[in-house]
């Protein structure tokens, strides 16, 4: 039978991310592919009432550990002292700044390669492949491990999470921590002022670029994104220009995103922001330059001054919703 597949699941006071149910998903249906268990691995306080959704996403085992998860040290040291005698085939984490984080330290101690930003996960010849786009997503390689083990971390929003039910009932495990070879002391964590919807995570994005011309000028892309229940992103010269946080950029630089709807609203289309969000289900551009190179990559394109544009596909949004309601 071939070694387990752990999932290293992220969650606050136990209620999981999304991200991590749908490596869970890919982890599981790997498993059953390979004939193997899937154990689901998670740090932190409510870590223990996660079981029960881990369960019913396709975990057969739930191993809670007792350690902060945003200290990175700490948390893989943990994990990867509860995935090795596991003798792990596959180590799965979501590609959120968690997943990049512990990734490679997990990776690193469990003396495994890594195949990071994965959008699909399959098994041939009862090894692991892994799919991953390179050169800011111009090609896509298949990754295998040459040794028992790969770890690899998932694209959110690239494989749908589903619900699959374990055979048996789900088994829960504590481990402690390890306490050896901190090399840093966690001293804070500062929270964001506003919670706003994860840019990685959502479903629908709205992002404004430098054709906007000024940063008050995202209040129309608030509004659009709110009637939409989106998240709102941002070209890199927009955040550059100081209009928007780090935190709301797309792109190479940015953030990788893949949502299944992703407006671009008043961006040329550099290859450098297109490396952040070409995976999306469906791309509208909107942009008064019919030769603008988003174009090339868009579903429907809508040529037009976005400021004519965009109120109303808001109040089209509006009007729709309201006659649904
Ligand atoms: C190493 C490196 C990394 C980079 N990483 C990133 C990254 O992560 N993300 C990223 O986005 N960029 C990144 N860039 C920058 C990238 O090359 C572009 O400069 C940037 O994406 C341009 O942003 P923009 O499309 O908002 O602006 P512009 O290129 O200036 O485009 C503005 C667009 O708005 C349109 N427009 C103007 N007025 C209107 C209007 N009224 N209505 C409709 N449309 C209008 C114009 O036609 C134009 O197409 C990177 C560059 C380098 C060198």
């Amino acid at each position: 039978m071939a070694g387990e597949v752990v999932v290293v699941i992220e969650q606050e006071n136990g209620s999981v991310k999304r991200a991590s149910l749908e490596s869970l998903t890919a982890g599981a249906r790997v498993a059953a592919e390979l004939g193997a268990e899937t154990t689901a691995v998670v740090c932190g306080a409510g870590a223990a009432d996660a079981a029960a959704v881990l369960g019913a996403h396709g975990a057969a085992t739930v191993v809670t550990l007792d350690v902060d998860p945003a200290d990175a040290n700490a948390a893989a040291s943990a994990i990867a002292e509860t995935a090795g005698p596991r003798s792990p085939t596959l180590v799965l984490l979501a590609h959120t700044n968690y997943g990049k984080d512990l990734g490679p330290r997990i990776a690193g101690l469990l003396d495994a390669p890594l195949a990071s930003d994965c959008v699909e996960l399959s098994v041939d010849g009862g090894s692991v492949l892994a799919r991953r786009p390179i050169y800011a997503g111009k090609a896509v390689v298949n990754v295998a491990s040459t040794g028992a083990t790969l770890v690899a971390s998932v694209r959110p929003n690239a494989i749908r999470a589903e619900e699959r039910p374990a055979a048996g009932a789900v088994q829960a495990g504590a481990a402690s921590a390890p306490t050896k070879g901190l090399g840093a002391v966690l001293q804070e964590i500062v929270q964001a002022a506003q919670k706003k919807l994860e840019l990685t995570e959502a479903d629908v994005i709205v992002s404004g670029g430098r054709g906007l011309k000024g940063p008050e000028n995202f209040d129309m892309i608030e509004a659009l994104a709110n009637e939409l229940g989106a998240a709102v992103g941002a070209s890199r010269a927009v955040v550059d220009a100081g209009w928007r946080p780090h935190s709301d950029q797309v792109g190479q630089t940015g953030k990788t995103v893949s949502p299944q709807l992703y407006i671009a609203v008043a961006i040329s289309g550099a290859i450098q922001h297109l490396a952040g969000m070409r995976t999306s289900k469906y791309i509208v551009a909107i942009n008064k330059d019919p030769e603008a190179p988003i174009f090339k990559l868009a579903d429907y394109g809508i040529v037009g001054d976005a400021f004519e544009v965009v109120p109303k596909l808001t109040e089209a949004v509006r009007e729709l919703k309201a006659a649904h309601a």
